[in-house]
């Protein structure tokens, strides 16, 4: 298996992973989405909160605001040596008091830990008017967006097979494709359609080019055809800011190479069990 990196920064990645089936691609996609743990904010006491909000709006609005998170800080609740009773390795603390007139934005969280803050500054939270105020506490916690979105370090995680387009020598260059396709790959040159230098990866396969082409009257088939392989894939991921988008490739990775040795120790376990008992009997 091959991973070509297409094009990478803290908040985007592009990349093509080449050789597994569309099995492990779906799986890969789901880990990034689903195992790999941040900090949401879980917790919350609210002392006032004369907003116009009600406090499990506000709780909620809370718990969806990304975190950032330095992967092997924290350690799950259910996993910490305190026994699920909150200590300073399986969560972190923030305070909020905010008077009005003006909008409560994520920045005005406190933390306990200043490597824990809000991804962003400037999420509104809630709009307050004169007099109005909310003063609260809230603890965030890490866990998986297998359990609640809100952990989900991920905003967009999708792949598409890698495109293979094919242009027989019945095309005439006639250019109906051409100007048929969303994504302004095509161009024809020479009196025939061909892909733009190093567009090819943009092909959505929506396969308009081959309707445009069946449309004037060209015959039974297109001239040019839309095919994918089966093998080669292109992920986009894009993060919330909770993680940076290597971390959480690496950790999907990691989740499933953790995966597959527990199971390879349990079937190994099981055939070892079963050969015991054949050989006693
Ligand atoms: S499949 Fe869609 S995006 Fe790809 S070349 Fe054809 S029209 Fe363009
Ligand atoms: S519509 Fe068909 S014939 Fe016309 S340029 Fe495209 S592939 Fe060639
Ligand atoms: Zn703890």
């Amino acid at each position: 298996m091959e991973i070509e990196i297409l094009r990478m920064d803290d908040s985007q990645a592009r990349f093509c992973l080449s050789g597994p089936s569309q099995a492990f691609a779906n799986a890969f996609r789901r880990a990034m989405i689903g195992e790999v743990p941040t900090l949401a904010i879980e917790d919350v006491r609210i002392y006032d909160n004369t907003s116009a909000l009600f406090d499990e709006m506000l709780a909620h609005r809370l718990g969806l605001i990304p975190i950032k998170t330095e992967p092997g800080l924290y350690v799950p609740q259910d996993k910490c040596s305190c026994g699920g009773e909150g200590c300073d390795r399986c969560g972190v603390a923030f305070t909020l008091s905010v008077e009005g007139p003006g909008m409560v934005y994520s920045r005005d969280l406190i933390p306990q830990d200043p490597r824990a803050v809000p991804a962003v500054d400037t999420i509104p939270i809630v709009k307050l008017g004169k007099d109005q105020k909310v003063v609260l506490e809230a603890r965030a916690v890490l866990n998986c967006g297998r359990v609640h979105a809100k952990w989900q370090p991920t905003t967009a995680c999708g792949f598409k097979n890698y495109p293979v387009i094919t242009v027989s020598n019945r095309c005439d260059g006639c250019g109906r494709c051409v100007d048929e396709c969303p994504r302004s790959i095509l161009e024809v040159r020479n009196g025939r359609v061909t892909v733009i230098e190093n567009r090819l990866e943009e092909c959505s396969l929506c396969r308009l080019c081959e309707k445009a082409c069946m449309s004037t009257g060209i015959g039974e088939e297109p001239a040019i055809t839309i095919t994918s392989e089966k093998s080669r894939f292109i992920f986009v991921v894009e993060g919330d800011g909770s993680l940076p988008v290597g971390d959480i490739i690496t950790g999907a990775l990691k989740y499933l190479k953790d995966q597959s040795d527990e199971l390879r120790a349990q079937v190994s376990e099981l055939s070892g069990v079963t050969g015991d008992e054949e050989e006693s009997d």
